[in-house]
């Protein structure tokens, strides 16, 4: 899977529609300060699932929204579109039968986020699995932002670990084994009910 197009709508200061085109090989955002190149890395975040707001430099999930201008009022919600070129069929099995995939996240004030995959509606958890298994995501070290470096650098050995799980594509292998675990552990409470009931009848 390949980026190939993002659009934003009323994420932080992109009010207006805005698209932009992801060629092949390197890209690079320049632009003077507070033009709004961080943000772009953070639409980029977001739409594939980032669900703290300290990872998008607010105190809150609504706080991407567009909050208004000297001139511009606030808006609504805002929303980002992920267009991912799929031509050579390495996206997961649920979504692999499709020539591109257009992942949308919206978030409106008072409602919350939703996701969606080629128009269906899809949960938070499966837009992150999608990146997950395909080795990038939310948490991608191909995507650095500002003081990561150093970070890094001064990080734990645990946390070192997670990113290169992170870029070996492991992780979702890691949330698949948690929710194994989670229902194995109901299934043998429902064997023990089971036993029980069984026990009464004899
Ligand atoms: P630098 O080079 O200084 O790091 P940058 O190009 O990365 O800057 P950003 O940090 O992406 O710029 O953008 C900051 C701008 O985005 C600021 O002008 C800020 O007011 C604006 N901004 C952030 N959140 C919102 C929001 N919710 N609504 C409106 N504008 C916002």
């Amino acid at each position: 899977m390949r980026f190939a197009r993002l659009r934003l709508n009323g994420f932080k200061s992109f009010v207006d529609p805005t698209d932009l085109v992801i060629a092949d090989g390197l890209t690079g955002v320049v632009g003077p300060n507070g033009c709004g190149k961080s943000n772009l890395l953070e639409a980029l975040r977001w739409v594939m699932g980032e669900n703290r707001p300290t990872a998008m430099r607010g105190g809150g999930m609504e706080d991407v929204i567009f909050a208004g201008a000297a001139t511009r009022s606030a808006r609504n919600f805002a929303e980002v579109t992920l267009g991912m070129d799929n031509s050579e069929r390495l996206a997961p099995a649920a979504f692999n039968g499709e020539e591109s995939l257009d992942i949308i996240r919206r978030v409106t004030r008072d409602v919350g986020s939703a996701y969606k995959v080629n128009g269906k509606d899809v949960r938070a958890r499966d837009v992150q699995m999608l990146f997950a298994d395909a080795s990038t995501g939310a948490h991608s070290p191909a995507l650095v932002r500002q003081g990561q470096i150093s970070e890094l650098i001064n990080a734990k050995p645990q946390k070192r670990r997670r990113v290169l799980e992170e870029a070996a594509g492991i992780s979702g292998l890691y949330q698949r084994r948690h929710e194994a675990e989670l229902k194995l552990k109901g299934a043998e409470t429902n064997l023990t009910r089971v036993d029980d009931v069984l026990e009464q009848l004899a």
